[in-house]
């Protein structure tokens, strides 16, 4: 009788001790978890708060320094008329047909096309194109 009891005993031990396992593994893995959410939250909150300072810092470039900065970004892209160029602002830049000069597309009184994208007459060029005509 004994022997039984105690077999029985130790198989039942031997369960209990199975389950605790288990569930120490599940709670290992339910706080990894936790940790891995809270380090992605931080991570979304930092780039948020880096985006944020970026946004304010580039707020309180002058324009012509985001022009200058902005001009040397594209200055060397002229060489397709298929995509538009912008400078990381966001500022989209034109090649004068006439003068050849990069400016911004505020500085042209017409610009855009099929395969002249980024092409246009500034506003000077266009100006004494028309003095020069009357
Ligand atoms: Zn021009």
């Amino acid at each position: 009788m004994y022997p039984q009891i105690i077999e029985k005993n130790n198989k039942q031990y031997g369960e209990y001790l199975k389950r605790r396992k288990e569930q120490e593994i599940l709670r290992q893995q339910q706080l990894q978890e936790h940790q891995k959410w809270k380090q992605e939250q931080a991570l979304i909150l930092k780039q948020k708060t880096e985006e944020r300072s970026r946004i304010e810092a580039i707020a309180f470039i002058p324009r012509e320094e985001k022009e200058r900065q902005g001009y040397e970004q594209v200055k060397n892209l002229f060489t397709q008329q298929e995509n538009r160029i912008c400078d990381s602002y966001g500022t989209r830049w034109i090649q004068c047909e006439i003068c050849g000069e990069i400016k911004t597309d505020s500085n042209f009184s017409s610009y855009g096309g099929i395969d002249r994208v980024n092409l246009g007459i500034c506003s000077e060029c266009s100006r004494s194109g028309e003095r020069s005509k009357s």
